[in-house]
């Protein structure tokens, strides 16, 4: 008999997705509760198992080799419709939710089944912790607690997880615009360095500055100012490659890294950009953008890179502004 589906699905979904497990590699750090929990409870299996849209998906598991089960099939499904209970199934064949469970007649043959709901914070139960067993019997009163003290421990580990991506995602995104910082800008540039320095392929980098922007600011208001980076930086977001980072480099300058572009490719999208900027439709009045590009072609250092879209966009600048310029061609 397939569970019935908890009242709050929709949000007990997102939640379990916010925390980005489904489908991650093992970890240690769950597999010794799986191990923990069988010991304690003395049962051969043990599972951390996350009961997603139609099925279920082991996070750790001992005793079974399977990686996940149809939903309709999880014992685990009928779980966590009591967030705050343990179910207990002493014996399944005499269970009518389970009786005709393909786990329990066919060749796994689960007969005993106890499974501490994994709770988040918000109160929503994710999966569970469970243990299982392939004769009838029942836990003692101090496996049901450590299966229940286990339980949160999963929950602590899911919230741990989920910080420390929201940290990285916070300190490498800009405040303002949404782009990636300036840290994150230094530490792709070295990791295209190395790779293109490996592959012999080259990559390229534009140097974004926006035109007459302090007078942007002094004639209309910082805040008119702030408004008008962010519609800059949302324009190149939109303009550059899924596999190209853009940075706010620093103020009302931005920087985009061009993974295995040469120089003629940079060029294009460079143009691109100007021009999209250049026709976007603004508030106040136009805003234009001067762009320097650099390309590594010959082995060149990072700093030696970042000196010539640095040259190039200075030139694009006292060239009149509104213009790319390649330091390739300067
Ligand atoms: P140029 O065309 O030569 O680049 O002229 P510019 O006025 O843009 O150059 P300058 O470097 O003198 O001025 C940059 C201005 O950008 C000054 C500063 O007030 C403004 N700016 C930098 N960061 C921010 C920001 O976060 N918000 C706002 N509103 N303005 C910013
Ligand atoms: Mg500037
Ligand atoms: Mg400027």
């Amino acid at each position: 008999m397939p569970a019935a589906i908890p009242k709050t699905e929709p949000l007990r979904l997102s939640v379990l997705r916010r925390y980005a497990i489904l489908d991650t590699l093992a970890e240690p750090s769950y597999d010794d509760i799986t191990l923990l929990a069988a010991q304690i409870c003395g049962t051969p299996i043990a599972l951390i198992s996350l009961v997603d849209s139609d099925r279920q998906w082991f996070k750790s598991s001992v005793g079974v080799s399977a990686k996940e089960t149809p939903r309709d099939h999880a014992f685990c499904a009928h779980a966590i419709l009591n967030p705050d209970q343990t179910l207990v199934v002493p014996d399944a064949t005499q269970d009518e939710r389970f009786a005709n469970n393909p786990l329990v007649v066919g060749n796994d043959h689960f007969r005993f089944y106890a499974g501490a709901p994994l709770v988040t914070p918000s109160g929503e139960a994710i999966g569970t912790l469970c243990v299982i067993d392939r004769t009838a019997r029942e836990l003692s009163e101090e496996g049901l607690q450590a299966l229940q003290a286990l339980s949160r421990q999963v929950i602590a580990l899911l919230e741990m997880r989920r910080l420390v991506s929201d940290l990285e995602t916070l300190s490498t995104t800009d405040g303002l615009t949404g782009l990636r910082n300036r840290r994150a800008f230094d530490e792709r540039i070295i990791d295209e360095h190395h790779r293109s320095m490996r592959s012999k392929h080259p990559f390229s980098l534009l140097l974004i500055d926006v035109d007459l922007f302090k007078d942007y600011n002094d004639s209309f208001g910082h805040q008119a100012g702030d408004d008008a980076l962010e519609d800059v930086a949302r324009i190149i977001q939109y303009t550059v490659r899924n596999y190209d980072l853009a940075a706010r480099y620093g103020g009302e300058e931005f920087g985009v890294i061009l993974p295995d572009t040469d120089n003629q490719g940079a060029m294009g999208l460079a143009e691109r950009l100007r021009r999209a900027i250049e026709r976007d439709e603004w508030m106040y009045r136009q805003i234009t953008v001067s762009i320097g590009v650099a390309t590594i072609e010959h082995g060149q250092s990072i700093p030696a890179l970042i000196e010539q879209v640095d040259r190039a966009l200075y030139t694009a600048k006292q060239r009149g502004r509104n213009q790319i310029v390649s330091a390739d061609a300067d």
